[in-house]
């Protein structure tokens, strides 16, 4: 029987193969005498010694340890965490794309062009904002290559500009992004319905203003209805304002970030999209920006002449490259893949059904659970168990890992940071009303064991590979060493 903890060097039976190499078919070498002797092993290299059925086995188990959105609901709010079809994936894998490489000739590349260039095109209309760059490798990287070009945009015109406002509502990579591109933060506070204070927001502008980032719907899942009045009391003193579009599931189709006046978008493939994420794998957060914002964007730029598709990399005032090649491009096949096949009707149908799901599991949990902000949401909302606290002492972490047992990947806990004891969560358009009932019964379970056994919902998981972490220590002292037995 193999234990949680075992990896594949624990399972190793020296003699045992599962790999059989072809019959040699050149002349055999003697190393010791083909290589210099410092290159040559003394040993063999100390690999595990399997058979196939043990391989399988191991990875296979090790899979099942793991939760992912393939397995069930995972209702991380502010990551989008949706079911992306397969054959986007299949699309991405095809051989024109596989097998290109980026130091192509453009001439045999201009298919490849063609397909950056349309999706590029597609973006900036579902942005309602002319030009953009594919290069940004994630949200974040996006947000920065943005705050550069309102770097690069004020100098050109002569300006030093020191500040960049942030609603206290924002994502955390907002000020985080800004403070990197050389920039003080001042922060601007909601008022009671959640929104920008506008009354905060015209004594905070001034022509030290460089920008203002907006996230919106902003993380309590609100949206910023005023965001055409921020647009313009920030542009009268010729500041820009900065749309953070990672989670564009709630606009799709309804509204554009461009009709609302904002300079500089960006978006996150690898939520809106169609490509998984988490575990760090690759994603892709192109920005969109106004006619006068353009010739700050990366080289190289997509463009269409009259003889085909190339990239242009005359671009004197442009902040430079930021990523190697063209970015990620095989998400960015998924993504054109993803909005050819879905069409502008089903775009908009993505909206309407992940903002119908947000509303309903809000309605059936906030009796329980409290809604701070109580106005219908976005694609998410953000409920919190500070009754519950005061009442049982199980607090929002307790009630998210109780969560696990009960099959459930945990919303997101503690964040936005305005809302006490928040768990804000997600359901995406790409589940059905079942599932959402079904949650909605776990959370319920849980606040109600939380009533009887406090200490039993403290204790949770109980069913999970690993039970309650340090979650400090996990961060701050992560060893992902092998540590042999007779070490
Ligand atoms: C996810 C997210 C980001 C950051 O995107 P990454 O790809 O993780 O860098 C920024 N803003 C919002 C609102 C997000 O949800």
């Amino acid at each position: 029987m193999m234990r949680p903890e075992q990896i594949i060097y624990d399972l190793s039976v020296p003699g045992r193969w599962g790999y059989r190499l072809p019959k040699l078919d050149v002349p055999e070498v003697d190393p010791a005498k083909a290589l210099p002797k410092s290159m040559v092993r003394k040993d063999k290299p100390p690999l595990p010694e399997l058979s196939e059925v043990d391989v399988v086995r191991h990875f296979t188990r090790l899979s099942r340890m793991n939760y992912g959105v393939d397995v069930g609901f995972y209702p991380l709010g502010s990551c989008t965490m949706k079911y992306n079809p397969r054959i986007n994936e299949d699309l991405a894998t095809m051989s024109p794309f596989t097998d290109s490489h980026p130091l192509m000739e453009e001439a045999d590349a201009s298919g490849l062009i063609r397909l950056y260039y349309e999706l590029g095109a597609a973006l900036c209309r579902i942005v309602g904002l002319p030009a953009i760059t594919l290069q940004p490798a994630a949200g974040a990287h996006g947000e920065m290559v943005g705050m550069l070009m309102v770097r690069a945009y004020h100098l050109d015109k002569g300006s030093e500009r020191s500040v960049v406002l942030i609603p206290d509502s924002s994502h955390g990579t907002n000020p985080a992004s800004a403070a990197l591109a050389g920039y003080d933060i001042q922060e601007v506070a909601s008022n009671g319905r959640g929104r920008i204070d506008i009354e905060a927001l015209k004594e905070a502008i001034s022509p030290q203003v460089a920008a203002m980032m907006v996230t919106n719907p902003n993380t309590l899942g609100l949206f910023e209805e005023e965001m055409a009045l921020v647009a313009e009391l920030l542009h009268e003193v010729d500041a820009l304002v900065y749309y953070d579009g990672a989670n564009a599931n709630a606009i799709l189709g309804r509204t554009t970030p461009g009709a609302m006046g904002c300079d500089i978008v960006h978006l996150n493939l690898h939520k809106t999209f169609s490509t998984p994420h988490g575990g760090g794998g690759p994603g892709s957060g192109p920005v969109v920006v106004t006619e006068k914002l353009a010739p700050y964007l990366p080289i190289p730029v997509a463009v269409k002449y009259k003889n085909g598709y190339h990239f242009d990399y005359d671009r004197p005032k442009s902040i430079g490259r930021v990523q190697a090649w063209q970015g990620n491009f095989l998400v960015l096949v998924k993504a054109f893949a993803y909005i050819l096949i879905m069409g502008e009707e089903g775009l908009h149908q993505v909206s309407e059904d992940a903002v119908l799901n947000a509303n309903y599991l809000m309605s059936l949990i906030k009796d329980t659970f409290n809604v701070k902000y109580d106005y219908p949401c976005m694609h998410e909302f953000v409920a919190s168990s500070k009754v519950l606290a005061s009442e049982t002492g199980v607090r929002t972490l307790d009630v998210a890992k109780r969560l696990m047992d009960y099959g459930f990947h945990p919303p997101t806990v503690y964040f936005p940071l305005i809302v006490e004891e928040a768990l804000m969560i997600e359901p995406t358009e790409t589940e059905d009303k079942a599932t959402l009932e079904a949650f909605a019964e776990a959370m319920k379970d849980i606040y109600r064991e939380a009533q009887q056994d406090a200490e039993k919902v403290k204790g949770a998981p109980y069913t999970t590979p690993v039970g309650r972490l340090d979650e400090v220590k996990a961060a701050k002292e992560l060893d992902l060493c092998y540590h042999p037995p007779d070490e």
